[in-house]
């Protein structure tokens, strides 16, 4: 976020107008001051001072937003030669960091690494570039010179640099551009930390435009993030945040992509854009950063227009099948761009029923992902656990599917498929990312896997369970054609209690809901017998039903 110099007309107590220059809202008093906290041994942040009003001030157009905002959290690693900080503050906030720094060592800052050039994280470099050594990604200083922004770094790096101090090493990342062309996310790797400066915030993401971001290139450089290894994240603003958040963050803004590509291509005037966005249900309505971002909302809307279509998740999510009399079926269950889901053929059997993997939605018409054959079946008798790498294509309503298995010379086999049910397609927008996205490959069967059944109100239904390590997927079905098979997902199994989804994609749903219709079913196992009570997700407090399944059935 940004907080230019700005201009204000104060009364003064003679009643005359004086012109007065405000250089940034820490010369009045604060809201709350500066703090540092203890993030994990030799590692410290500093927050604030907090003050009122939105990242542009009081005046302008967007006036106050009722929050408290904060400069950019600086980190601080402790070492036995000296410190490393990351980000410095504006340029006013250096007296009172080096005051809370010294309140945890007694060493000189060595050297300081920017996330990136805004100064609410680098304005500290003018004062800081006379005492230590700066780096940088090689954008940041030329941020820095095209801006005219003083204390511009000496050092610079394009992919990655390490700094190694009193036996510390503290890694800098450059993953590509998101908020701005030169974000550096951060890593202690000896504490699981990492600093992702703006890419992460309390608030929403910020695309600052003018120097270089890129709101599609930013999911990727949040995987990457997500790649290495932490448990603790600071963000470019607030408090400490979880792997989690940035997981679903990282959702979110593949979600608002989407939508902003949608009223892009459909020419919606750019005045209606923010409101049809439909922040509130991402939860970024009302943000930090929500002001700072409307700022850049002109140039959101140029990058996504000038996309290529892309596919989106709704028509893939469903049942697909070759049909025939040995049909093969695959549930299909997307999220953004990616997507998880079951194949199976015969759907009543265990052996039978695989994971799809690592789907993604390459383009408008392509995907990718794989299927995980871990169970009997010819192909495992004569290849051993292995996975086919499918690509598909779809075409006038047809997926044209290419599968070959992984790392092995075999011929590629194709599919056609159509979809099972034709003319509905589900809204996907809110279908939170499926779990088979994440299952653990190796883990083996549970003795509990396999087929269990019920008597269900017209035929007897089949519920194939997948049950790996404490995760559960699988399949219900009765009959087991594919007009009848519906994904279970999302499960657990901790020994005695059972809790899965089970998904009815190719169903609408209620008025009241959008979306993909979902039932939560929570069991208990005792011996052969498993006692479940379903509910209806979004309606939990309504009555559901009960059922008693048996099983395993051997074959
Ligand atoms: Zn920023």
């Amino acid at each position: 976020m940004m907080r230019p110099a700005r201009i204000a007309l104060v009364v003064g107590t003679t009643g005359a107008l004086i012109l007065a220059v405000v250089l940034s809202a820490q010369q009045v008093r604060p809201a709350a001051p500066m703090q540092i906290e203890k993030v994990k041994d030799g590692l410290y942040l500093i927050r604030g001072p907090f003050n009122r009003c939105a990242p542009n001030g009081c005046g302008g157009a967007f006036g106050d937003d009722g929050l408290l905002h904060e400069a950019g959290d600086v980190a601080v690693r402790v070492t036995s030669e000296g410190l490393i900080l990351v980000d410095d503050k504006y340029q006013d906030n250096v007296a009172e960091i080096l005051e809370k720094v010294r309140s945890v060592s007694p060493l000189p800052v060595k050297y300081v690494l920017n996330t990136h050039h805004h100064t609410d994280h680098a304005g500290g470099d003018a004062t800081f570039i006379t005492t230590t050594e700066i780096i940088a990604h090689r954008n940041v200083r030329e941020n820095f010179l095209r801006n005219k922004q003083p204390g511009a770094p000496r050092v610079t790096f394009t992919d990655q640099a390490s700094v190694v101090l009193g036996g510390v090493e503290v890694r800098a990342y450059y993953f590509g551009r998101g908020h701005t062309n030169g974000d550096a996310v951060i890593h202690f790797p000896d504490l699981r930390v990492i600093h992702t400066g703006d890419l992460i915030t309390e608030g929403m993401p910020v695309m600052d435009y003018r120097n270089g971001a890129s709101a599609v290139e930013w999911v990727s450089v949040l995987d990457k993030i997500l790649d290495l290894d932490f448990d603790v994240a600071i963000p470019g603003h607030g408090p400490l945040l979880t792997r989690e958040r940035i997981r679903s963050d990282r959702q979110k803004l593949v979600t608002m992509n989407q939508r902003m590509a949608d009223l892009a291509r459909k020419n919606v005037p750019i005045d209606q854009v923010f409101g049809q966005l439909r922040l509130e249900d991402l939860g970024w309505n009302h943000t930090v950063s929500t002001v700072a971002f409307r700022g850049g909302l002109s140039g959101y809307y140029e990058e996504m227009k000038s996309q290529p279509p892309v596919f989106a998740a709704d028509p893939l999510s469903g049942t697909w099948t070759t049909g025939g009399p040995s049909p093969q079926t695959f549930v299909f269950k997307a999220s953004g761009d990616r997507f998880g889901g079951i194949a199976c053929g015969p759907c009543d059997r265990a052996e039978s029923v695989f994971r799809v993997e690592d789907g993604r939605i390459l383009d408008a018409t392509h995907v990718s992902f794989f299927v995980s054959y871990d169970t009997a079946g010819p192909r495992f008798r004569e290849l051993g656990r292995y996975r086919d790498r499918v690509v598909g294509s779809l075409a006038d309503g047809q997926l044209a599917l290419s599968a070959q298995p992984e790392g092995r010379n075999v011929p590629a086999s194709t599919l056609r498929l159509t979809r099972v049910v034709h003319g509905f397609v589900p809204d996907t927008s809110n279908v939170p990312p499926s779990s088979l996205l994440t299952a653990d490959p190796a883990a083996a069967p549970s003795p509990i896997e396999g087929r269990w059944v019920f008597a269900g109100r017209v035929a007897q239904q089949n519920v194939i369970l997948k049950v790996r390590g404490q995760k559960i997927w699988g399949v219900i079905c009765g009959p087991c054609d594919p007009g009848g098979v519906t994904l279970i997902d999302d499960g657990s199994f901790d020994g005695t209690t059972l809790r899965f989804y089970i998904n009815h994609i190719d169903t609408p749903p209620s008025p009241a809901q959008r979306g993909v219709r979902r039932n939560i079913m929570t069991g208990t196992l005792s011996g052969n017998v498993m006692r479940f009570t379903w509910v209806r997700e979004g309606a939990e407090t309504e009555p559901g039903g009960d059922i008693v399944m048996f099983g395993p059935i051997r074959e």
